[in-house]
């Protein structure tokens, strides 16, 4: 296999002296990832050809599998967004990849059928969101943004019309407030959907389906702006390291490796030299506890 090549000589982000940089284009998962570990950003972004990911996990499987049912019940006339309408769209878009057997694929797919079921009971199917997987974009001094909110939903807040970020969650552990005030990505499309919808947004959900609960957090103009601030001191890191390596320097020290929890999970493990050090996964072992 032919080594991979840090992107150097072309780097994204090219500042002259008295010129504007161009922005930094980014997803929230792309911020997350240098954040996350800049080895695994650099892995995912810069090095072409990409380094060979490991297997497809279940839990990946399984939560765009819910998600896309989700999108889907949306996209139904409103009197057919019924519980009834779930077992056909869930198996229409099942993702199979991952799991350890049929055996084990059959008993995830009865148990995300639950928790859908569970959860369109509790929403109305009247409610038309502003926008459900929609793609927001907004730009910064620094960022030029864009991302996939799963849904925007349109509500009435103490002075007027709102637009509330909801994201569903389908892992195993519960979430809680912090969470919802941690998450950056939630942070960044209320700060774009108040721009592309005209409307304030500061609170964000994060929707736990296997628990049926909703973590929240209500933000403020001030919070909103130090999640973006953050987002774009990552994005200067981005640059910075994109920049150095164009001029030569190491890839390895530009974009260090973060070894921890998280190399058990990821895609570069095998071929990143820290994460070769972290216990392999199974790519089923977080599917392993659901029974029906
Ligand atoms: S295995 Fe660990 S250190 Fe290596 S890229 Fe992945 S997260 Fe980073």
């Amino acid at each position: 296999m032919p080594p991979t090549k840090s992107r150097g000589a072309v780097p994204e982000q090219l500042g002259f002296d008295g010129m504007p940089e161009r922005l930094f284009v980014c997803t929230p998962s792309k911020l997350g990832a240098f954040e996350d570990c800049p080895r695994r950003y650099r892995y995912s972004y810069v090095d072409r050809p990409s380094p060979p990911k490991g297997p497809p996990w279940a839990h990946n499987s399984l939560g765009a599998s819910v998600h896309t049912a989700l999108k889907n019940w949306y996209a139904q006339p409103v009197d057919r967004r019924e519980p009834e309408a779930l077992p056909g769209l869930l198996k229409a878009t099942w993702v199979r990849e991952g799991y350890r057997d049929v055996d084990q694929e059959r008993v995830t797919y009865r148990v995300a059928l639950r928790w859908l079921e569970t959860y369109v009971r509790g929403l109305d199917p009247l409610d038309e969101p502003l926008g459900v997987e929609r793609v927001v974009a907004t730009k910064t001094a620094v960022l030029a943004f864009n991302g996939r909110a799963d849904r925007i939903d349109a509500r009435q807040g103490p002075d007027g019309p709102e637009a509330v970020i909801v994201d569903y969650k389908t892992g195993r552990s519960g979430l809680d407030a912090d969470d919802a005030r941690g998450s950056q990505a939630l942070a960044l499309y209320a700060y774009a959907a108040q721009r592309v919808f005209r409307r304030p947004s500061y609170r964000v959900e994060l929707h736990h389906l296997p628990t049926g609960t909703v973590a929240t957090h209500e933000h403020t103009e001030e919070s909103l702006a130090r999640k973006v601030s953050r987002a774009e001191d990552t994005a200067r890191d981005i640059m910075a390291a994109e920049r150095a390596v164009a001029a030569g320097a190491d890839p390895d020290a530009e974009f260090p490796t973060n070894p921890g929890a998280l190399c058990s999970w990821c895609d570069f493990r095998r071929f990143c030299p820290a994460g070769q050090e972290a216990p392999a996964k199974d790519p089923w072992e977080s599917v392993n506890h659901l029974t029906v």
